[in-house]
């Protein structure tokens, strides 16, 4: 590096402008060695602080020194529906698997419109609405409350898995879901890792076994979406060691690890998934988490060149798509139509766990941030330490156009919103 002496150069050029810019030069890294210096001596070696090295991981909370600007979106340029969210679960979970009709609630629709008015947000799809009687209470609690405003979508009745006639019951459970006003159909990430032959023991089952056809083509027949989480981060199927990108994650939720001979690999999980799509045309796959390949656009694009049917949604994965800010825009710009604004909010206390993910007013105001602006290196969760992993992201800054299809036009049109 070159750095001039300003005591030197104001001999020459007296131009104040210069000076300031040479002197502003001026860094520690050549600076004059202040111990050491004797012959044959490294002068950039210096003694490392006792115990300057010991400081764990969990402690270390950085705070980025970057003067840039910082731009508050309390609002978004349109109404937004937000695809993706959990306002209640079923209750009973065996071994990752959800069954039976019982529904755990964590959020007050009055609360959640004063949010929602709040936040411009139109309506909320509350994907995880359960089955049967479960999904009648669902859609009498949130969308019948507040007309409108929120959306219920239905699930997979996996404890009629085991049944002979399963294929067919599941069809007709989907029938009955849609008529007693099921927006769609949500399956988690229980298909394909999950669900077992035995429902919850034995051989895994594919994602694209051939006993849920029928549910695929009622979801088709019915004008009802899917929506589908498939596999997870690449980084959940590699070892969890220092190399991992997403360590601290993965030591927090040491059950998201799918690392291991017991399970498909991630590639795996998305050819079936792929399958999935190519036989049934006349269905719309809605692809979770851009498809659990937001860490590579090149991929999910390939897909979703290849199957018309298919859309993604963005939730829980501005993490990715911000810091790779020019290949995201260039994703959104040629995806305009077919992605979906989603953020996967679950409500406290449940959200606590996932910063990325708690439902509120913060949550919100970053998604917006990450569309509308061109903000540098900024907080992708409401958290002092990045949840997802220890970097941050850039705002996109969508052109009003894109945000408006994004935020609300295309899943009004896949809801039937108008
Ligand atoms: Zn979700």
């Amino acid at each position: 590096m070159h750095h001039a002496n300003p005591r030197a150069r104001r001999r020459f050029d007296l131009d104040r402008r210069h000076l300031l810019t040479a002197t502003r030069a001026g860094c520690g890294c050549c600076a004059p060695p202040m111990l050491g210096g004797g012959s044959g001596k490294n002068p950039l070696q210096t003694a490392a602080k006792q115990d300057g090295e010991n400081l764990r991981l969990t402690d270390f909370k950085p705070r980025s020194m970057l003067h840039v600007p910082v731009t508050r979106v309390e609002k978004p340029a349109f109404p937004v529906i937000d695809v993706h969210t959990h306002l209640s679960w079923m209750s009973e979970t065996r071994n990752g698997v959800s069954l039976g009709e019982a529904m755990t609630y964590f959020a007050d629709p009055a609360e959640l419109v004063a949010l929602m008015d709040r936040k411009g947000i139109r309506a909320m799809v509350n994907l995880t609405g359960g089955t049967g009687k479960g999904l009648a209470e669902s859609i009498a609690r949130f969308d019948a409350v507040a007309p409108g405003r929120f959306r219920t979508m239905t699930e997979p009745s996996f404890a009629l898995f085991a049944e002979p006639d399963y294929p067919r019951l599941q069809a007709e459970a989907i029938e009955q879901a849609h008529s007693i006003g099921a927006a769609g159909l949500k399956l988690l990430k229980t298909l394909g890792l999950y669900l077992r032959e035995g429902i919850d023991q034995g051989e895994l089952v594919s994602v694209d076994d051939a006993r849920f056809d029928p549910m695929w083509e009622t979801c088709a027949a019915r004008k009802m979406p899917v929506f589908i989480h498939t596999s997870d981060p690449e980084a959940f199927f590699l070892p969890g060691d220092s190399a991992n990108e997403r360590y601290e994650e993965l030591a927090k939720h040491p059950d998201w690890s799918f690392y291991g001979p017991e399970y498909p690999s991630h590639r795996d999980l998305l050819a079936a998934r792929d399958r999935v799509i190519a036989r049934h045309p006349n269905t719309t796959f809605v692809l979770m988490h851009v498809g659990n390949q937001a860490e590579d656009l090149a991929a999910i694009a390939a897909c979703m060149d290849r199957h018309p049917n298919v859309h993604v949604d963005i939730s829980a994965r501005i993490s990715e798509l911000g810091r790779q800010p020019r290949m995201a825009r260039r994703f959104f710009e040629r995806y305009q139509d077919r992605i979906l604004f989603g953020t996967d909010a679950v409500p406290p206390p449940y959200g606590n766990d996932v910063p990325q993910q708690l439902l509120g007013d913060e949550l919100y105001e970053i998604y917006y941030r990450f569309l509308e602006t061109e903000d540098e290196y900024f907080d992708y969760a409401p958290s002092a330490v990045p949840p997802q992993g220890r970097w941050s992201i850039y705002g996109v800054g969508l052109p009003q156009d894109i945000l408006r299809k994004l935020y609300h036009d295309n899943a009004a049109r896949l809801l039937g919103m108008p």
